[in-house]
């Protein structure tokens, strides 16, 4: 199915991005039928009636001017403008800002289309269009291809024929989704909201987001718990190229990476390795905390909920402090020299402790809901029942089976192996099973033991069928 241009616009400082930007918003049926300013989430989108096909088509604009947005998102190679607009001054012309918005915008292959500004102010511009065609745009009309548009996004001169210009551009594109798909899409901002907790407005690109889908965006995760079109409305389901904001991460996903909606296995995997790193450092057998929440009622009723946790053996916990209030810088040097976990229960964490906690590693889990947090403890928990292994194998090669033995070649990552070992088989975080080595070798020769980082060949003895890049660990 088709979907709408993503658009962003771009060029030198003063030359009217912020100022279309508002125009366009302020101006057209989508806007209007919202009754009002809404609050920027990063993104609008707009209804425009087609000039070649006459039908009102949509299309969506990042409301971030500047390419610091763009070039951020960019760099980590996802591409999530369609089209560009460079703005560019008629009483400024090119400027080195220009120049450098315009190198993004090829180097990206991304279309684009110049929009001469302030033609109220300077109607005479053949002398950007030459400065133009000096850096190297080919404009239409002078021999390239570069549609151009004279505007004032003051006055709104020329803007309209400026939206027919970027679907026709659109148009060229063949832009379409499949919407039986899983969403995805990219990050286009996050942030910790005071009242509703981690805030994220993401551009839908494939698929359709259902409310409640669970999301992985790089190491973050979590549920749309809430989603909202721009307007804040709620939506049941948003198509691309909305732009549509979700609460419910877990941690803030980064923009500029790419998000999708991922199964419930691949949901624990993420969750898994961050629980991982995050209890790597914390001391064997317990799990220290601090808890922070908004106000005494709802800090003793954490604490009550985290005491009473049902705790197996070899599973301890303590509670090294616990406060009312913001997440502080303070707690965050606490939460380092005693490798805690911070838990904030209806509380968000300052400028200044975000910071330290990420240069620090330290793991602060926030929610408004005390069960997301038991959840997150409960995990931090099953983490230290696991055991340490002696010696990690990876496997880089299988050469063939003698029955239940299997010939495999690797290399010893962490410790060592030995000849006559049971070892535990690891796929993707979970043991698949066990087996024993009955024969070990190094260069070709018998050894007893192989250690890191040195590779081995070995006749392994089990019902499991081990796969290139499993784990063989021994304890
Ligand atoms: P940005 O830095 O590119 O976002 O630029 P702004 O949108 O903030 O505009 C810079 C200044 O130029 C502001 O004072 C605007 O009012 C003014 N401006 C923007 N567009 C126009 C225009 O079309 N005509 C005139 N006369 N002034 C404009």
């Amino acid at each position: 199915m088709k979907r709408p241009p993503i658009v962003v616009i771009m060029g030198s400082v003063d030359h009217g991005k912020t100022t279309l930007l508002d125009y366009i918003r302020k101006t057209t049926v989508a806007a209007k039928e919202a009754g009002g300013i809404t609050q920027s989430v990063g993104a609008y989108e707009i209804d425009h009636p087609s000039a070649s096909s006459g039908q009102v088509e949509r299309i969506t604009f990042i409301d971030t001017p500047g390419h610091e947005a763009f070039s951020k998102i960019k760099a980590r190679g996802a591409h999530i403008a369609d089209i560009a607009i460079l703005v560019v001054a008629a009483d400024d012309s090119v400027q080195p800002q220009t120049k450098e918005a315009l190198k993004i915008i090829q180097e990206s292959q991304t279309p684009y289309i110049i929009a001469i500004n302030k033609v109220d102010r300077v109607p005479e511009t053949a002398a950007v269009k030459n400065d133009l065609m000096q850096a190297g745009v080919l404009l239409e009309g002078y021999g390239g291809n570069v549609s151009n548009q004279e505007i004032s996004a003051k006055t709104g001169q020329g803007v309209n024929e400026l939206l027919d210009l970027i679907l026709l551009a659109a148009e060229l594109e063949h832009l379409d989704y499949d919407p039986g798909h899983h969403a995805s899409g990219i990050v286009l901002e996050s942030k910790l909201d005071r009242r509703r907790g981690i805030v994220a407005t993401l551009i839908v690109t494939d698929g359709t987001l259902r409310a409640g889908d669970e999301l992985v965006a790089g190491a973050a995760h979590g549920k749309a718990k809430i989603l909202e079109n721009f307007r804040g409305e709620k939506a049941d389901s948003l198509s691309p190229s909305a732009p549509a904001v979700v609460i419910g991460f877990e941690s803030l996903p980064k923009a500029g990476d790419q998000f999708h909606v991922g199964g419930p296995e691949e949901v624990k995997e993420v969750l898994a390795k961050s629980a991982a790193k995050a209890f790597k450092e914390a001391k064997e057998g317990r799990v220290n905390l601090i808890l922070k929440a908004d106000v005494t009622g709802s800090l003793e009723a954490l604490s009550q909920v985290i005491r009473n946790l049902p705790k197996k053996e070899g599973q301890d916990l303590e509670i090294v402090n616990e406060g009312v209030g913001d997440i502080t810088d303070g707690d965050v040097k606490l939460a380092a020299s005693t490798k805690s976990i911070i838990v904030g229960f209806r509380t968000a964490a300052n400028k200044a402790a975000q910071t330290i906690a990420r240069a620090q590693n330290v793991k602060i889990i926030q929610s408004e809901i005390i069960y997301d947090l038991v959840k997150a403890i409960e995990e931090a928990l099953a983490a230290l029942g696991k055991k340490f292994a002696k010696g990690k194998l990876e496997i880089l090669a299988v050469f063939g089976k003698k029955g239940g033995q299997q010939i495999i070649g690797g290399a010893v990552k962490e410790g060592g192996i030995a000849n006559n070992a049971v070892l535990e088989v690891e796929r993707k975080g979970e043991v698949v099973g066990r087996g024993k080595i009955v024969n070990l070798q190094q260069n070709k020769r018998d050894a007893k033991s192989v250690a890191a980082p040195n590779q081995c060949g070995l006749l392994f003895d089990s019902e499991t069928e081990i796969k290139v890049g499993d784990l063989l660990l021994q304890f």
